[in-house]
């Protein structure tokens, strides 16, 4: 219950300094910590790792799928090759998407429950201000998603990083 008291306070503190036009501070620590059990629960063949396409090397060479967005080769110009190798050793799904509406309609073609996803503070603030966030997961049409997230280092939709070992730590 305390657990339960002290998330809905950091979302709707969080909403508030949004509303107030305040700095977004990093909210992913307490929906992470929140999530945490129920997503370790998960069959990892139900969950997905996806990283933002804003993470690519500017030469990556590879193809961009209609259903399953950029189709990593590993040819580990960036940091997503290890991600994709570690998240199949783990027996994660592994996705590069280039948007959140793409993001949203994976979660619903391949059923997932659960997702390891990276977003930057605009991309978070306008998922919390839009999406339904409960005890139960984030909502995404009629299924509830067990989320652990971590932030992307900027506001950059084209050369982005991330802490790459924060994602190998969440695997
Ligand atoms: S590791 Fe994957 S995503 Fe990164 S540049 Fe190579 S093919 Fe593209």
């Amino acid at each position: 219950m305390l657990k339960k008291l002290k998330f809905l306070g950091s979302l709707y503190i969080y909403k508030l300094r949004g509303l107030l036009g305040l700095k977004p501070y990093d909210i992913m620590s307490a929906i992470n910590d929140y999530y945490r059990d129920d997503f370790l629960k998960l069959e990892k063949k139900d969950v997905a790792v996806i990283l933002p396409h804003c993470l690519i090397h500017s030469r990556c060479p590879a193809k961009f799928s209609k259903a399953d967005g950029v189709l990593c080769t590993r040819c580990n110009l960036c940091g997503c090759g290890e991600i994709n190798s570690a998240a199949a050793e783990r027996g994660y799904q592994f996705y590069i998407s280039p948007s959140v509406g793409f993001t949203k309609r994976l979660v619903r073609r391949k059923n997932l429950c659960g997702v390891i996803g990276v977003a930057c503070d605009y991309e978070i603030e306008r998922g919390i201000h839009s999406e339904r966030i409960s005890g139960n997961g984030v909502s995404i049409d009629q299924r509830k998603i067990k989320t652990q997230g971590i932030r992307l280092q900027a506001y950059d939709c084209i050369h982005n990083d991330v802490d790459w070992e924060k994602i190998k730590a969440l695997l």
